[in-house]
């Protein structure tokens, strides 16, 4: 395939330290070197591939120095694209990342469509399309932990699982074809519907297990739902405050959060967490006694990680009984809080509560104990406590809704050969099943869908 050259700033606009312009195309090279001189004197197009290169950029037009960059010049195939690459890196600031921009955009480069780098990688057979679309889920993964998910995806675990299923489906029609045409089989449904129906649920299965962590991958955009719990006063806002302080917040964009209850995105040591504090809606309340045990662990149990914070300085109450009760098997952590005051509660009696390893002694007051608050949930995350640590997790929508789709039409297939209908309306299914599932890979898609795929990708991928 041919293409021509294009460029684009891949690096996130605004004044990070460097940013790059990458070109990519078969006159890449040739359109680096027309602005780019160096002490070797050497043009690039003499260089090897996958080099860097110190020099100064200069508009031909006019001489004038441009900018002081390293150069990367790599050749196909072994690139990104599997076209000629160069990607020059300059210093942030939107107005000289631009002017080189611009510079290498009159010397023949063509501004590149979004996604249209991934695009090409497609196109030139370098990934398939649902390791194309872990790389747009990279570009806006939020955290670390989503980064891993997007990461693995693209090296293509999901499209390995995938490839698995379609082989079997095809094995099976091809078994299925085969005794079709071989007549000494007095019944050929005798043979083939068993056959169909073995393959048929196990692919089935299969998808079912895909589907079911697409709930786990579905945590990680959305963060951990974490739930603050604690009697009045004993410091639920002050932690809320201190971990949003110290933790970059994340910039949600859910739409329609209602504000009635506190919630707070933070990134802690990569594990993106939801936070909610109870004391906003019920400061002065014992909620536990108001709507009962039973409904309060209802209420706990959608969270993913609860908190429970009691206060040093106090004897332990009924209320914090209540409270214990109701988090009893949950996914936990018991904040100890206010150990900056005398000691008055019965330590021993939390640990017998909570296990000695999920019980955290604060002062948030004097910012103690945070870090290790902060380590205590990292750890359970990465260790699987909270959810599995599986990383072929689901978690792009489109996949999700075409795997529900495969699954529907296997499942019909299954039922068919089950009802003794004719094998070559199953076989319809089948085939249906094989081509939904290539859809994720992108094997049977169609034009119109890789381009408004492609058309979602961020300027510069
Ligand atoms: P909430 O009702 O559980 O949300 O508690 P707040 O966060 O509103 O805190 C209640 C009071 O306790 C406030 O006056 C805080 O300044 C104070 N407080 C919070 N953490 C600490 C701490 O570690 N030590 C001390 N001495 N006071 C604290
Ligand atoms: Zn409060």
């Amino acid at each position: 395939m041919h293409f021509d050259t294009i460029a684009a700033i891949s690096t996130p606009m605004g004044e990070g330290a460097i940013a790059i312009v990458r070109l990519s195309g078969d006159d890449a090279w040739k359109i680096a070197d027309r602005i780019f001189q160096s002490p070797a004197a050497k043009p690039l197009c003499e260089q090897p591939s996958h080099t860097i290169h110190y020099g100064h950029l200069h508009d031909p037009a006019t001489e004038e120095l441009v900018e002081e960059v390293m150069v990367s010049i790599m050749k196909a195939p072994k690139t990104f694209t599997r076209e000629d690459i160069v990607e020059i890196n300059c210093h942030g600031g939107i107005t000289s990342v631009n002017r080189v921009l611009q510079l290498v955009l009159t010397e023949g480069a063509r501004l590149a469509e979004p996604g249209e780098f991934t695009k090409r990688a497609f196109l030139n057979g370098r990934i398939d399309l649902s390791q194309a679309e872990a790389v747009m889920d990279l570009i806006r993964a939020k955290t670390d932990k989503a980064m891993n998910v997007a990461l693995n995806q693209m090296e293509g675990k999901l499209s390995h699982l995938i490839g698995e299923l379609r082989q079997a489906l095809l094995e099976t029609l091809a078994q299925v074809e085969v005794n079709i045409d071989y007549p000494e089989y007095d019944d050929v449904e005798e043979v083939t519907i068993p056959l169909m129906i073995e393959k048929g649920t196990w692919v089935m299965d299969e998808i079912d297990e895909l589907l079911r962590t697409s709930s786990q991958g579905k945590i990680l955009r959305e963060g951990l739902s974490t739930v603050i719990v604690g009697r009045p006063n004993v410091g639920k806002s002050s932690l809320l405050n201190s971990l949003v302080q110290e933790n970059k917040a994340i910039v949600t964009d859910v739409a329609g959060t209602t504000r009635d209850i506190i919630e707070e995105y933070v990134n802690v040591r990569g594990v993106p967490l939801r936070l909610v504090d109870t004391a906003g809606i019920r400061e002065t309340e014992d909620i536990v006694e108001r709507i009962g045990v039973e409904r309060s662990r209802k209420v706990l149990k959608e969270a993913d990680l609860i908190l429970l914070m009691v206060n040093s300085s106090e004897a332990l109450t009924d209320e914090d009984e209540r409270l214990f009760e109701v988090v009893a098997g949950m996914d936990m952590l018991v904040i100890v809080n206010k150990t900056d005051l005398p000691t008055k509660i019965d330590l021993e009696r939390v640990y017998e509560v909570a296990g000695r390893d999920r019980v955290i002694t604060t002062s948030i007051l004097q910012e103690q104990g945070i870090t290790e608050l902060e380590e205590a949930i990292a750890t359970l995350f990465f260790e699987g406590s909270l959810e599995s640590n599986d990383l072929t997790y689901v978690s792009n929508a489109r996949h999700i809704s075409l795997l529900k789709q495969a699954r529907n039409t296997i499942n019909d297939a299954v039922q068919a050969a089950q009802a003794g209908v004719p094998v070559d309306m199953i076989q319809i299914d089948v085939t249906r099943t094989w081509e939904i599932l290539g859809e994720i890979i992108g094997d049977t898609v169609q034009d119109s869908l890789i381009k408004e795929l492609f058309s979602k990708f961020c300027l510069g991928k």
